[in-house]
């Protein structure tokens, strides 16, 4: 898709911040978190949203969210975390590329407040992706334990 943002953000056209990149699917940085360490899973091919998207796709962009919040509450010490998806316009999705949310909540606030937002800085980004790198090998795991290995 030639003017979609994640898309571009996948072929290297676009900047992010990457958390983890592999299995057809790519992990970075949300530009507006709701908490420091807001992450998005998105598949590298587009599919519209979760309705449209194979089920293996599906359940990669769900193994890839829990070995995040494994890390966020095992290694990273985060008290909570929102897995979240946009369906549709009316659900509040703006970004018609598939993408799970992976939110740590180390202030709370629960899925009712998950419109605070601020726009991230790289001394943050940094911070959060040189605290989570070490443990991204959890992610493999989860990901060739369910689909095998380089799949
Ligand atoms: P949605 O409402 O579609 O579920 O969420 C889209 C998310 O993508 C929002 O949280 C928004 O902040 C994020 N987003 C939109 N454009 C960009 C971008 O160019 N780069 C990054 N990293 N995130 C984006
Ligand atoms: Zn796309």
């Amino acid at each position: 898709m030639e003017n979609c943002v994640f898309c571009r953000i996948v072929r290297d056209e676009a900047p992010a911040y990457f958390v983890y990149r592999g299995h057809g699917v790519s992990v970075f940085l949300d530009i507006y978190p709701v908490e420091t360490g807001h992450m998005l899973i998105v598949p590298d091919e587009h599919f519209e949203s979760l309705h449209d998207t194979p089920p293996r796709v599906a359940a990669k962009l769900f193994a890839v969210a829990a070995a995040l919040v494994r890390i966020l509450r095992n290694e990273l010490g985060a008290p909570g975390v929102n897995v979240i998806t946009n369906s549709g316009r009316p659900a509040g999705q703006e970004v018609f590329h598939v993408h799970v949310h992976v939110i740590p909540r180390w202030k709370g606030g629960g899925w009712r407040r998950l419109v605070s937002r601020h726009r991230l800085t790289e001394v943050e980004a940094l911070d959060f992706i040189n605290r989570i790198k070490p443990y991204t090998g959890i992610i493999e795991e989860y990901l060739n334990n369910v689909f095998g290995e380089g799949t």
